[in-house]
């Protein structure tokens, strides 16, 4: 048996998280969030009031800084950042952030290198067709567009910061075009990626689809 690499894209609310991350627990494999990451990156040029736009600003920032992802916790130069990076005011700068190519250059080098292990789940946009181009398995994982609000919904409901329903759809819809329609990195789906609508799929249901996926990568030469 050897371990594989495990890439994970589909659109805003998908539930590429909350899988990626459940499927890296069973199988004892490492979980890296890239949307985290670039929201860091994002919560940072709030901070300090760099435009979105400003793409030198915001590389300058990124060397001047130090990312760091391990699943269920971003760190900010050593600092948990927890929380503050899944509000509404970086979730509507995030996909303007990560638009640029250089920022996406050195994101995608800093996520190659934290792979560098046996066995790793990730998860975001393009880690099938760009970051881990070479991954095993890729799973392209989608859901309805109203699914997808309400699972936003409720995750912002539980870290009690509730926003209106429109609100949330209209942000993720806003990053799905943003994010389909860019030049460079656009989401799409791998060709060769395994597509799963966990529209009307209960957790444990996908999670048992997951690791059966990766079982049979990890047996197979
Ligand atoms: O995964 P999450 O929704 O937290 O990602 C936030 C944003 O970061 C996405 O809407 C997308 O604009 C960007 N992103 C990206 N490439 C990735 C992961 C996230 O462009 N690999």
């Amino acid at each position: 048996m050897r371990k594989i690499k495990v890439a994970i894209d589909g659109p805003a609310g998908a539930g590429k998280s909350t899988a990626a991350k459940m499927l890296a627990e069973y199988v004892h494999y490492k979980y890296i969030d890239t949307g985290a990451m670039y929201r860091a990156l994002t919560l940072l040029a709030l901070e300090h009031n760099i435009d979105w736009n400003d793409e030198p600003a915001l590389v300058k920032l990124f060397d001047e800084h130090n990312i760091d992802q391990n699943g269920v916790t971003t760190l900010i130069d050593g600092i948990d950042i927890g929380i503050d990076i899944r509000t509404n005011r970086v979730s509507r700068a995030v996909s303007i952030v990560c638009r640029h190519s250089q920022v996406r250059e050195r994101m995608v080098k800093l996520q190659r290198e934290l792979a560098q292990v046996g066995g790793i789940v990730m998860d975001g946009r393009d880690i099938g067709t760009v970051v881990l181009l070479d991954a095993e398995l890729k799973i392209f994982l989608t859901a309805s567009l109203e699914k997808r609000a309400e699972r936003r919904m409720r995750d912002l409901i539980k870290m009690g910061k509730p926003i209106p329903f429109d609100e949330v759809l209209s942000n993720i819809e806003y990053r799905d075009k943003l994010d389909s329609t860019r030049k460079i990195a656009p989401l799409k789906q791998a060709d060769d990626a395994i597509v799963i609508d966990n529209s009307e799929l209960p957790i444990d249901e996908e999670i048992d689809i997951f690791v059966e996926l990766v079982r049979e990568k990890e047996h197979s030469n």
